[in-house]
C-alpha cells in the first residue's frame, strides 16, 4: 500500500456519508469492473429507488386510469408539490418560490419573458463571456424577440486572470460601468467549464443597485453546492435535475421566483392552464388567475413519468443534507487536489479555483501541453474505467460526488491520470 491508499483508506473509513454510494447505480468500466464515476455533474447516476418510484406512476395508470389525477398514493394532479419542501431547502428558498416543471432551457426563456422588460435605453442583458451555448442562445434571441441586437445590447464579461478565472469585482464593475442600461443579469451559480462558483449576493446586490433583475441559472450549482437564493434575494433562477441532482435524463426541471414578485400582477407571463390556481382550475373559465408563487409559471399538466425519479433523488439528499455533502465534497477536493500536484506535477494545470468558496465538486483539468495530447489523456483515461468528460478545446472535468464518490477512487483516478499522461 502507498501512503496515499492508506490515506484513502482512512479517510473512507471515517465518513459517515459512505453508506450512501449504496443508494446507487453505478456503471461498469470497459473490462466489466465498476467504473469510477466522475461525471455526475453532467448527468448523476440513477438512485436505486428511482425504478420503484417510476412503477408506482405506471401502476397508478393502469389500475386507475383517469382517477390517477385524484386518486393514489401520490395524485397526479398535485404531484410536483412532493419536491415543494425538499427543492426548497436544496436551493435556499420558501417553499412558494420554487417548482418542479418544464426543462431548464424552456424555464429560462418563461422567466425572461416575465422578468426581461426593456424599455428605453435600458435594454441591456449581462452574461459571462463563453457561457454554456443554450443560455446565450436563449438571451440573444431574446433580445431579436425584443427587437435588440447581440451587438448593442449583449454584455458578455470576459475572466481576468490568466487561468480564465473571472473575480467577482470583474462582475461588478461591468454591472456598475453598463448602469442605466443594464436590464438583467443573467449568471451561472457555477461556471461550467472551469467549475468557478460565482458569489450570488454581490452580484444581485450589484444589480439591484443599478435598478437590474438578477436572474442564476443554477445547472451546476444545485445539489453541487449550498445556495440561499431567498436571502440573497435573487429575482429569479432555473436549473436543470439530471446532474448533480441525478434525477434521471431529461429530468423535469426547476425553478424559482422570489416571493416579493409571487403575487406581483404587473408581470406579464406566458400563461398555460396549469399555473391557473387550482381552487378554480377546473371551472376552465376563459380569465387567467395564477397560483401565487413559482408554481403560477407553470404551463402544461407536467410529465408524471420524468417527475417520478426527482423523489428517489431528493430522499438522498433530504436525509444526507447540503452541509454534509458540502463538508465532503471539501475533503475529497483537497485529496484531489494533493495527490493531482504530487503525482502530476506542472503537466496538468488546475483551471478551477482553489478557494474553498470558489469551488464546489468540479475541477477542471488542462493538459499543458495542447489539444491533441489532452485528447489522447482523456481517452486512455476513460479505456482504464475512469468516466469524466472532454470540453473542447482542452479540458477534462471530473467531479468527485460526495454522494457516491470514495476517497480511494480520487487515489485510483489520479493514478491513472498521472499514467495517461505518461503513455499519451
Ligand atoms: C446543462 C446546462 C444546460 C442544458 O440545458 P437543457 O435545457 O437542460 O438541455 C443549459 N445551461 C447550462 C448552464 C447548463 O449547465
Amino acid at each position: 500500500m502507498s501512503n496515499s491508499n492508506r490515506d484513502a483508506a482512512t479517510l473512507d473509513a471515517a465518513d459517515t456519508l459512505a453508506p450512501l454510494r449504496e443508494r446507487f447505480d453505478l456503471p461498469v468500466g470497459p473490462d466489466g469492473t465498476p467504473a469510477i464515476y466522475l461525471c455526475g455533474n453532467s448527468l448523476g447516476p440513477m438512485p436505486k429507488a428511482a425504478a420503484a418510484e417510476v412503477e408506482s406512476v405506471l401502476r397508478q395508470w393502469s389500475t386507475l386510469a383517469v382517477h390517477g389525477h385524484h386518486q393514489g398514493e401520490h395524485p397526479w394532479l398535485v404531484y410536483h408539490r412532493r419536491f415543494t419542501e425538499s427543492l426548497a431547502r436544496l436551493v435556499g428558498a420558501e417553499p412558494m418560490e420554487v417548482v418542479a416543471m418544464n426543462t431548464l432551457t424552456a424555464n429560462l426563456h418563461l422567466l425572461l419573458a416575465s422578468f426581461y422588460r426593456p424599455s428605453g435605453m435600458r435594454d441591456r442583458i449581462l452574461i459571462e463571456a463563453g457561457s454554456f451555448p443554450s443560455d446565450r442562445h436563449a438571451v440573444a434571441s431574446q433580445l431579436a424577440w425584443h427587437h435588440r441586437s447581440t451587438e448593442q445590447s449583449l454584455i458578455e464579461v470576459s475572466p481576468s486572470t490568466p487561468l480564465g478565472q473571472w473575480s467577482t469585482h470583474d462582475f461588478i464593475a461591468a454591472i456598475e460601468a453598463a448602469g442605466e442600461t443594464l436590464a438583467l443579469v443573467l449568471l451561472p451559480g457555477v461556471q461550467y467549464r472551469n467549475g468557478q462558483v460565482l458569489d450570488i449576493a454581490a452580484i444581485t446586490a450589484a444589480a439591484h443597485r443599478v435598478g437590474a433583475v438578477a436572474g442564476f441559472d443554477l445547472a451546476h450549482s444545485v445539489g453541487n453546492v449550498p445556495l440561499t437564493l431567498h436571502d440573497d434575494g435573487v429575482d429569479f433562477a432555473v436549473w436543470c435535475h439530471y446532474k448533480y441532482v441525478s434525477a434521471g435524463p431529461g429530468a423535469v426541471a426547476g425553478a424559482f421566483v422570489h416571493a416579493r414578485h409571487g403575487t406581483r400582477s404587473d408581470l406579464p407571463r406566458l400563461a398555460g392552464w396549469w399555473g391557473h390556481d387550482l381552487a378554480t382550475r377546473f371551472k376552465m373559465g376563459p380569465e387567467f388567475h395564477p397560483t401565487p408563487g413559482a408554481d403560477g409559471w407553470q404551463v402544461s399538466n407536467p410529465p408524471i413519468l420524468s417527475l417520478a425519479p426527482l423523489a428517489a433523488s431528493l430522499a438522498v439528499f433530504d436525509d444526507a443534507g447540503m452541509e454534509r455533502l458540502r463538508a465532503k465534497s471539501d475533503a475529497l477536493d483537497a485529496f484531489a487536489r494533493q495527490l493531482i500536484r504530487d503525482r502530476c506535477g506542472a503537466r496538468i494545470e488546475i483551471l478551477t479555483p482553489d478557494r474553498p468558496a470558489e469551488r464546489g465538486c468540479q475541477l477542471s483539468l488542462r493538459v499543458v501541453g495542447g489539444r491533441e495530447l489532452g485528447r489522447r489523456t482523456f481517452q486512455r483515461l476513460e479505456s482504464r474505467g475512469v468516466i469524466g468528460d472532454w470540453r473542447e478545446p482542452d479540458v477534462i472535468r471530473i467531479a468527485p460526488m460526495p454522494l457516491y464518490t470514495r476517497f480511494a477512487d480520487v487515489d485510483r483516478a489520479i493514478h491513472l491520470l498521472a499514467e495517461a499522461l505518461v503513455d499519451a
